[in-house]
């Protein structure tokens, strides 16, 4: 059996696709051509509806840094028939797990032996062009770079203004356009990212790697700090950490960065500081922590929300572009289902709104205990995973993937 046939036994149906495409006519404006906004574009023209995706970025270029697709995101990734693409160009991990300061895994994961065998497919860590790569040789549809939504209004029959000056009335206007949406703005005003007082360090740094991290990932869970990554392929590693605040002053300059990234993890095991020496510290992408709170809505009118732009999280669920493409399938299924746009968001959010809401509750929890400050806090916290059974933490990774919205029944397009 391929990746690609494999079973999905546990998964949860969302509807049943209809055999009539009722979308079809309708004119789709996705805003964001993310992860979020491609994934929507492919699910739908797989369903006989052509979206046009406006993309505000001049053009997409290969840059960026990993990103830890975990099986909830595979299974969505089967149906619209790419998985198999994914699996090739990232890496399929046989483990993870969570290790404390002196290097000791206080807890292990085991993705290929227990996840594969139940649900077809276990983690995948792959570099984000890659990811972004295969979702647009999946698509037909417009994409229109150098397009920067500036407005939205009349949300009953949306007007999309453009910086350029272009306006566009599409019948339906998703917003996927992250963390920062411009299109919120129309569907839930005054609602602003929070912030949590941590940044987070990524790069993916080109080394020969010690035999186990060609294929596992790990995180370490230190004193204030949280670091670890996975490999992309064979010889490069998606490395991230976690500071309380910027370690530079000012504008990052790459040789201060270095320096003061080897300071801040002097202390860490391997292969951390394999990592810091094969570290080209001009790669290195610095962003502060922030998720948005819960919404009231996800739609108003004509327009609906997905992606980060309905339920951005904190990243130490490693879930929000698995949350992203989950929303992806499920609203480009509600869409094709109906002409009735108000029933379609309904079932949408109905669908997507608890679930992510959940995760994006969970991530900040662990972002609250990945990043304690206290040096008693954070042995307490490690003592207290170390005596966790990993029966937990494999309950909790099987309720995540179990419960993957995905619509019943139809096959894989691509
Ligand atoms: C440090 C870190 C690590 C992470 N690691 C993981 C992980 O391992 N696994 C995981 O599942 N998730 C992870 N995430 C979360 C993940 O990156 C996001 O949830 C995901 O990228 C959301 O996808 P999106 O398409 O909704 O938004 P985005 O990725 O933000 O994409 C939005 C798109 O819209 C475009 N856009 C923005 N404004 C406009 C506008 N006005 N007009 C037109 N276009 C616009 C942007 O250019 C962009 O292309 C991580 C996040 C962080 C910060």
């Amino acid at each position: 059996m391929t990746a690609e046939d494999a079973s999905t036994p546990t998964t949860r149906a969302v509807s049943n696709q209809s055999s009539t495409v009722h979308g079809a006519q309708q004119d789709i404006a996705i805003i964001g051509g993310g992860i979020c906004g491609l994934t929507t574009a492919v699910a739908l023209e797989q369903r006989g509806v052509s979206p046009t995706v406006y993309e505000a970025a001049a053009e997409y270029r290969p840059v960026g840094a990993g990103i830890l697709l975990q099986t909830n995101a595979m299974l969505v990734f089967d149906r619209l028939g790419v998985a198999g693409r994914i699996r090739e160009a990232g890496v399929p991990l046989q483990r993870g797990g969570l290790r404390a300061p002196d290097g000791a895994f206080m807890t292990r994961f085991e993705l290929d032996a227990i996840e594969r065998s139940e649900f077809g497919y276990g983690a995948v860590a792959i570099h984000r062009a890659d990811l972004q790569r295969i979702l647009l040789t999946a698509l037909e549809a417009d994409v229109r770079t150098g397009m920067d939504c500036v407005d939205v209004s009349n949300t009953d029959s949306p007007v999309v203004h453009f910086d350029d000056g272009t306006r566009r009335r599409p019948d339906i206007l998703v917003g996927a356009d992250g963390i920062h949406s411009t299109v919120r703005k129309s569907v839930a005003p005054g609602v602003e990212p929070r912030p949590l007082d941590a940044v987070a360090y990524r790069a993916l740094v080109t080394l020969d790697l010690p035999d186990p991290y060609r294929t596992q990932g790990f995180e370490v869970w230190g004193d204030g700090t949280y670091t670890g990554g996975a490999p992309v392929d064979e010889d490069r590693f998606y490395w991230f950490a976690t500071a309380p605040e910027s370690l530079t002053d000012g504008p990052m300059a790459p040789d201060t960065v270095e320096a003061a990234l080897r300071e801040y993890l002097a202390d860490y095991p391997e292969p951390i500081p394999a990592l810091l020496d094969a570290l080209d510290a001009t790669d290195v992408i610095e962003s502060e922590l922030e998720d948005l709170p819960p919404l009231d809505t996800w739609s108003r009118g004509r327009v609906v929300l997905a992606g980060d732009a309905a339920h951005a999280m904190l990243p130490f669920a490693g879930q929000g572009a698995a949350q992203a493409i989950e929303d992806g399938l499920t609203l480009a299924d509600a869409i094709a289902a109906t002409d009735d746009s108000d029933a379609a968001f309904e079932a949408y959010e109905s669908e997507r709104k608890p679930r992510a809401n959940r995760v994006r509750r969970e991530s900040h929890r662990l972002g609250r205990l990945g990043t304690l400050q206290s040096g008693l806090g954070c042995r307490l916290r490690n003592a207290v995973i170390s005596a966790m059974p990993d029966a937990v933490f494999r309950h909790l990774r099987r309720r995540q993937a179990a419960g993957t919205s995905l619509p019943e029944g139809e096959p894989g397009g691509v």
